[in-house]
């Protein structure tokens, strides 16, 4: 259901109540009571792989995937480890709608797709939170005689039971939704952060450390990366960066600040005397087991002072292939890249553009108890079980040239050097991918095809890159269209053209459809939520190799990356603008069109 029309959508909503199964009269006959003093708790956890067998089943049966297909997704699925939906929904094998219906007839109810249809706050609130928790559970509609629930497993113990029993007299109609968008809905059930704050304060235990707790919690499910705390006159703002953007995640009465402030600069080792001068810190926080590392700055204004947190997203659950945006072609040009026994891989783009993260990401795919993989990082980003992270650090002289020339004696198989700046690590990176190591770096240029002259100029000879370089990966990150609010709106050929000269080389109809997010309290009135990135990747082919010996401009190699079927950054985003996944602004604001 991705591009969605408003009129489509009415029409969901009307099928929405017309057709979801009556739970009502008979219950099913394979579900069981749950025993004494489990109510509310689901028994059989539900596990997305449970699904798989039989998706893959009725998709083949249904003619959406070809047999002959299905064996080629099995194997990306299993190469990537990332799980069956969220693969065919991002590769756009199958529509999301086209699973989440497959999957509802099997569980013989209708399906929802809770990125649409949203319930209120009210509305979700009807079901008590252990029920709703407990069981995968949330209300969608509800009147006098009505009520529509979803779930991600209708079939869960007891649950129908249980509703009949909370609903006495109702109406019950029971549907389906994908587990991934109903954890994205239970999230409401988080009381607002100021509620929880005035709690606490009540309760006077301890108020800093379980204030800081709570919103740090928001700020991971949220995927926040920079925390704000904005004293005023009276009160303390708090603000999330969230996708790049500041919004206010709440107030707190400035009484208790000092409190706040004394806890992190002590957790942090800063001094808590010192009110006058800028001071910085880390501390190591702990979140399911996992630690995250945060980076603290606080900087004295004339209304107190100033704190903001980084999070250094410490685990690397946010690493899989998934979230990056690969399109098919790329995957599969990426996959055999960092399968290759030697050889460079560089990612370049500016600040802010995902191409450490994308490093990350490919060095989790290779990272295995046979395979030495080491780092030198400034700074160290994300920890990843099992590879040797060194930071450096100018103090005792752990340069990225030092660090690189420790590591290539230890003589691991892979190697992640954060950043090349300069000639003699470029140089010594160069060499240690000639000397049979795999070596992943990023590089500060705008696109693929310049990084090449650039390393030259760095004072690379040709040569040894055209034998050592095996990948340049450009990249951009553009912000997604919410899909809850996404419009559709037609344009003339003539009129984009003002826009976007040589329209008619990326649109070849005369009316265009684009899309647009018009924005809604969910994606706080942006019409964009999360982000992904688009990306230009240029590898070393025989004829590419030869070029690069004759030391050519970038407008050389990328007439012969052209030639050999490259996209560019621009044509790789077009794809997600045509699919509506992004708006033509987005993608013009991070990337030109090179024609
Ligand atoms: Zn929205």
């Amino acid at each position: 259901m991705e591009q969605n029309s408003p009129t489509k959508q009415a029409q969901d909503d009307a099928q929405v109540q017309s057709q979801v199964v009556d739970v009502t009269a008979t219950a099913p006959s394979d579900s069981k009571t749950p025993p004494e003093g489990t109510e509310g708790i689901n028994l059989e956890a539900f596990n997305k792989k449970d699904i798989e067998p039989i998706l893959k089943q009725s998709l083949v049966k249904k003619g959406l995937i070809k047999t002959e297909y299905l064996k080629n997704i099995e194997h990306a699925v299993t190469t990537y480890n990332i799980n069956l939906i969220d693969y065919l929904i991002s590769q756009n094998i199958v529509t999301k709608e086209n699973i989440g219906q497959t999957i509802a007839e099997h569980f013989g109810c209708n399906y929802i797709d809770l990125e649409i249809n949203q319930p209120s706050k009210e509305v979700i609130r009807t079901l008590p939170e252990d029920i709703s928790i407990g069981y995968r559970v949330v209300v969608l509609d509800a009147d006098d005689q009505n009520i529509l629930v979803t779930t991600d497993n209708p079939k869960s113990p007891g649950l129908q039971e249980k509703l009949q029993q909370l609903f006495a007299g109702k109406h019950i109609s029971l549907a389906y939704s994908l587990p991934e968008d109903l954890d994205q809905v239970l999230v409401y059930y988080r009381k607002p952060l100021e509620t929880r704050f005035n709690k606490i304060i009540q309760e006077q235990a301890h108020v800093a450390p379980e204030i800081i707790d709570e919103i740090i919690k928001d700020a991971i499910i949220l995927d926040v990366s920079d925390i704000h705390f904005e004293p005023q006159e009276n009160v303390v703002v708090i603000r999330f960066r969230i996708d790049g953007i500041l919004h206010e995640a709440s107030q707190l009465p400035k009484q208790y600040y000092e409190k706040i402030l004394n806890r992190l600069k002590v957790q942090s080792r800063m001094r808590i005397d010192e009110h006058g001068s800028s001071q910085d810190g880390a501390i190591r926080y702990i979140a399911d087991e996992e630690p995250i590392d945060i980076r603290i700055s606080i900087v004295p204004t004339i209304d107190g002072e100033k704190v903001a947190l980084r999070l250094l997203a410490g685990n690397s659950r946010n690493l899989n292939f998934k979230n990056l945006g690969f399109n098919v072609v790329n995957l599969k040009t990426i996959n055999h890249q960092i399968h290759r026994p030697f050889g460079m891989i560089v990612t370049t783009g500016p600040t802010g553009s995902g191409k450490t993260t994308t490093l990350y990401a490919l060095l989790k795919q290779l990272n295995n108890p046979d395979i030495n993989l080491t780092t030198i990082e400034d700074p160290v980003e994300y920890k990843i079980h099992g590879v040797n992270q060194i930071q450096v650090n100018a103090a005792s002289n752990l340069t990225f040239t030092e660090g690189l020339r420790t590591i290539v004696r230890q003589d691991p198989d892979i190697i992640l050097v954060g950043e090349i700046r300069d000639e003699e690590t470029a140089k010594l990176a160069v060499n240690a991918a000639l000397t049979g190591h795999l070596l992943f770096t990023t590089f500060h240029a705008n696109d693929a095809a310049t990084a090449i002259p650039r390393f030259i100029d760095m004072g690379v000879e040709p040569f040894l890159l055209a034998s050592t370089l095996n990948a340049v990966i450009a990249q951009r990150l553009v912000r997604l269209i919410h899909p809850q609010c996404r419009m559709q709106y037609t344009v003339s050929i003539e009129d984009l053209k003002a826009h976007l000269p040589h329209a008619e080389v990326f649109f070849k109809e005369p009316q265009i459809k684009l899309y647009y997010g018009k924005g809604c309290e969910a994606c706080n009135f942006t019409g964009f939520k999360g982000r992904s990135a688009i990306y230009e990747i240029i590898t070393v082919t025989p004829n590419m190799k030869k070029l690069i010996m004759k030391n050519p401009s970038s407008e050389e190699i990328w007439e012969v990356a052209r030639s050999e079927g490259v996209k560019s950054l621009f044509e790789d985003g077009l794809d997600k603008v045509k699919a509506g996944r992004t708006t033509l602004e987005e993608l013009m604001r991070v990337a030109e069109s090179k024609q």
